[in-house]
């Protein structure tokens, strides 16, 4: 029998390893024949760890199981699907899955992670073969046609990018997969490099196909171990079943994969950042032109995607840019792995088409606050996203129409807050990070981060605070539009946000910040 217990970091938090090491000893001690699997998670955070098992019916979820429950478990009939409390049935007919649709995390959840048969039985590395029959003009076309845009959050279309690294002159080129995952409330990268290490593998290859490219770099940070190991050994084991190599798949082209470990700093999620410190320099945001695509990585033509860009084109290529394109609105196409976390009741990631409004994601899909209070602020896209009222909720999930309410959809990690929320703490939270967080090139964040803090603290402390508010606005005018990159010139985003929509908690009695 087949058990599967997620490897997943939201698991292993909540004790999954245990349950293995408890599953091994019951069943030696029973006598049970089992397998244990593990799994990646499905994204529903709140049942991790979520047990499930192989039955004649199909798979029985239970979750979520804490260490020292898996005694009772068997005793309720594990082994066969029995009824228990915390027996969730067939979890792919769970109503937050129900509402889903997953083209890029189809696997995640389901497949052994390290299995590159399982991979290729659940439709892996189908996309990949076309694509090396397609040929890389092909392929670009295939990828424009898609609409793929990044997923990082800049929503730069991928096919131009990479049609860029593909007319670029360079003896070498790279791929470069962005795995600096630093925004808080995000986890979609992490995800599906624990879950589906080969799709990003398969993403990466076909873009070496589209450019000619023949080395790749997974960027991954040090706060992210079992991803570490897992596309450690997943590349380990896609170069040793030929899919990478010196002929990848078996083609005339050389192909291989790299995890490079980050050190802990934001801004090496910025491409050019990341780039400095892949060189083995300080992480440092570099003057654009010339753009990565030209000169990027050892000088040498670029392409830098995030995880869940080149994670979504194995799809694309297997079933055809019409396809993709017809999920999504305007010209945000195909769906996103949307990230909801906060105060949530139902917190994880939930892949669908762009087109739903903020509030049918946070109070429909997010099952609203854990607390039960009702919501008062959503951050989306990050520590640099902007704040929404309840009065934005009826803004779709789009980048355009993000854009146009001074927002951003950024990785698209979305955090809750209830009313008990006090903005000014998030408005200064914006600055502090900013200042910690800040490269230094250049002086708008540098200092303009600095400066925001204490005029915050000013404003906390009830001290002439509408002055301080215009010299905030300012100050924010100038980081916005004279910073060198998005640390500094989006985190007038949080901070205006917070005033303009939340303008009752800057006028309020003087607070002490803790
Ligand atoms: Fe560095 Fe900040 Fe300037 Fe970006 S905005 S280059 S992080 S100092």
């Amino acid at each position: 029998t087949r058990i599967f217990i997620p490897l997943d970091s939201f698991a292993v938090a909540n004790g999954a390893d245990e349950l293995c090491d408890e599953l091994t000893h019951l069943a030696a001690r029973r006598g049970l024949d089992i397998e244990i699997v593990r799994n990646g998670s499905r994204g529903m955070a709140w049942l991790e760890p979520l047990v499930e098992v192989e039955t004649h019916q199909g798979r029985i979820g239970y979750g979520p199981i804490e260490p020292g429950e898996m005694e009772a478990l068997l005793d309720a009939g594990l082994m066969n699907g029995g009824a228990h409390a915390k027996c969730i049935g067939d979890p792919e007919e769970h109503p937050f899955m129900k509402g889903q649709t997953r083209l890029t995390f189809k696997r995640c959840g389901v497949t052994d992670p390290l299995s590159l048969d399982d991979y290729e039985a659940h439709g892996g590395l189908i996309g990949l073969k076309r694509a090396i029959e397609m040929g890389g003009a092909g392929v670009v076309d295939e990828v424009t046609e898609s609409g793929l845009r990044g997923r990082g959050g800049a929503g730069f279309p991928t096919g131009i990018k990479w049609k860029t690294v593909r007319e670029a002159a360079g003896e070498r080129k790279y791929i470069v997969a962005n795995a600096d995952e630093g925004d808080s409330g995000t986890f979609a990268d992490r995800m599906i490099m624990e879950g589906d290490p080969f799709c990003l593998i398969e993403g990466m290859a076909i873009a070496a196909v589209a450019t000619g490219a023949t080395k790749g770099y997974i960027y991954l940070r040090s706060e992210y171990p079992v991803a570490i190991r897992v596309m450690r050994e997943a590349i380990r084991r896609a170069t040793a079943a030929g899919v990478l190599g010196v002929s990848m798949m078996g083609s005339a082209q050389a192909f291989d994969i790299e995890v490079r470990v980050g050190a802990g700093a934001y801004v090496c999620g910025e491409e050019t950042s990341l780039l400095d410190s892949l060189e083995g320099k300080r992480g440092q945001v570099r003057f654009k032109p010339p753009l990565p695509a030209i000169k990027g990585l050892f000088g040498r033509p670029t392409v830098i995607n995030n995880v869940i860009s080149l994670a979504s084109t194995p799809e694309i290529l297997a079933k055809g840019a019409k396809f993709y394109k017809d999920f999504g609105m305007g010209r945000s196409r195909g769906t996103i792995p949307l990230q909801i976390a906060g105060n949530v009741r139902h917190g994880g990631l939930f892949e669908v088409a762009f087109g739903l409004t903020l509030g049918e994601i946070v109070e429909g899909i997010a099952g609203g606050t854990d607390t039960g209070k009702p919501i008062r602020a959503v951050q989306v896209g990050g520590p640099l996203g902007a704040y929404f009222p309840r009065a934005l909720f009826d803004t779709p999930f789009d980048y355009e129409a993000f854009a146009e309410k001074n927002g951003l959809i950024g990785h698209a990690g979305i955090v809750i807050f209830d009313e008990d929320v006090d903005m000014k703490k998030q408005a200064r939270f914006a600055f502090e990070f900013c200042a910690i967080e800040s490269c230094g090139k250049c002086t708008p964040c540098r200092i303009g981060a600095v400066r925001g803090l204490e005029t915050m603290d000013k404003v906390i402390g009830g001290e002439n605070v509408s002055g301080n508010l215009e010299l905030v606005e300012d100050l924010c005018n100038t980081m916005q539009f004279g910073s060198l990159c998005a640390l500094g010139g989006f985190t007038p985003y949080p901070v205006m946000s917070a005033i303009r929509h939340f303008p009752e908690d800057f006028e309020g009695t003087p607070m002490r910040v803790a």
